[in-house]
């Protein structure tokens, strides 16, 4: 297992949380990105903004916090989720970066509701 996989298993274990709701705080717009992990895997600590329209700036990981904070949105407008068999195997022919993250663990991320990315 390499040290990616190693790292993504710990913090699957310390994320052990309630809700699976996450909040990432973006350090240009400071804006709040809302997620909710809809399956077990590894979530990253940092994420592209998705609130700002045009806002190139990356969210923190508020570390699935509890209790949530006050002034934080509550309701998650992405999930993460694991890709089904079909979509696994797409993944693993295409290869690259989302593959590796992937299969070490990590969940992919979408808007809540959609099926699709
Ligand atoms: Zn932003």
């Amino acid at each position: 297992m390499g040290k990616r996989a190693q790292r993504m298993r710990r913090a699957i274990a310390d994320r052990a949380q309630m809700d699976g709701r996450d909040a990432y705080r973006c350090d240009k717009c400071g804006r709040y990105t809302v997620t909710v992990a809809v399956d077990k895997g590894a979530t990253p600590d940092r994420l592209g903004c998705r609130t700002t329209s045009g806002c190139d700036g990356y969210g923190v990981s508020l570390g699935m916090p509890h209790p949530w904070p006050e002034g934080v949105p509550t309701e998650p407008r992405w999930e993460w989720y694991r890709p089904d068999a079909a979509a696994l195997d797409r993944l693993r022919r295409a290869g690259g970066a989302t593959w590796a993250h992937v299969e070490a663990g990590g969940l992919l991320i979408r808007r809540k509701g959609k099926a699709i990315t």
